[in-house]
C-alpha cells in the first residue's frame, strides 16, 4: 500500500529513526522551480511556500496575503545545525525576508520564524502575513504550529546563536503546544472548531500600526 503522507503537514514528528521519506526534500527540488522562486542571490533563494498557511494572491478589494521561505543555498539541514559562524548568513535571511515581506504589501503584518520542530528538510524560515486567511491552513496542528511557541521568532534564534553559538530547544516540549485548544491569535478567544476559529479571524485588522 502507497505510503500517505502530505508534505505540507508541517508538523510531523521527526523522533522516528527510519530513513528520511522523499518528501522530506521537496524544498531543495521547489528552490529550482520558477513556478515559485520569488528571490535568488549567491546566498539565498526565496519560494512561496507550496501550501501557504497563508494566502499567497492579490485579490482585488481584499487584502493580500502571503506566505514566503527563505532558504540559504548552503547546505543546513535544520536549526540544530547552526553555529555561530551562521550568525551573519541567518541575519542576512532575516533581512531578506523582510524585504519579500514590504515589497509583497508593506502596510500588513508579517511574522518571520521556525517551527521549533520543522517537517521539511533544509532550513527555511517562514515569511507569513497574520490574516492567516488560506485554504491549506486546516487543521490544528497547522493553526497551533504558527500562533504558539511552536513558532520561534527569527530574532530569538538569532540571540540563542550570539549567546551560546547553538541553537538549543527541547524538541519533546514543543509537539505538546501542537495539543493546545484552539485561541485567536489577536483577541485570545477560545474556540472548539477550525471553521468557527477561521471565520472569526477574518473580522480582525492585520494593518501595521
Ligand atoms: P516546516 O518544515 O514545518 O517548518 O514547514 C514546511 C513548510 O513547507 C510548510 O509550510 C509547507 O506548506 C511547505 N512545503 C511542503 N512541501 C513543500 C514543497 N515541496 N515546496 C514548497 N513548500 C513546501
Ligand atoms: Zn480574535
Amino acid at each position: 500500500m502507497a505510503t500517505k503522507r502530505k508534505s505540507d503537514d508541517s508538523t510531523a514528528s521527526s523522533a522516528s529513526k527510519k530513513p528520511a521519506p522523499f518528501w522530506k526534500n521537496g524544498l531543495k527540488t521547489s528552490m529550482e522551480d520558477p513556478e515559485l522562486v520569488v528571490y535568488k542571490d549567491d546566498k539565498i533563494t526565496v519560494i512561496k511556500d507550496k501550501y501557504p498557511k497563508a494566502r499567497n494572491c492579490v485579490y482585488i478589494y481584499i487584502q493580500a496575503k502571503y506566505h514566503f521561505l527563505v532558504m540559504p543555498k548552503e547546505n543546513i539541514p535544520n536549526l540544530k545545525s547552526l553555529t555561530g559562524s551562521h550568525i551573519d548568513l541567518l541575519k542576512y535571511m532575516q533581512r531578506k525576508g523582510k524585504e519579500q515581506a514590504d515589497s509583497a504589501d508593506e502596510t500588513l503584518q508579517f511574522r518571520l520564524g521556525y517551527h521549533a520542530v520543522p517537517s521539511m528538510s533544509h532550513l527555511h524560515l517562514h515569511v507569513i502575513s497574520q490574516d492567516f486567511d488560506s485554504l491549506s491552513l486546516k487543521t490544528k496542528k497547522h493553526w497551533n504550529s504558527f500562533t504558539t511557541d511552536y513558532f520561534v521568532d527569527s530574532e530569538e534564534i538569532i540571540d540563542q546563536l550570539e549567546e551560546d553559538g547553538k541553537v538549543s530547544l527541547n524538541t519533546a516540549t514543543f509537539q505538546e503546544l501542537l495539543k493546545k485548544n484552539l485561541k485567536c491569535h489577536v483577541c485570545k478567544k477560545d474556540f472548539s472548531t477550525m471553521p468557527a476559529l477561521k471565520t472569526h479571524i477574518k473580522q480582525h485588522n492585520y494593518r501595521r500600526k
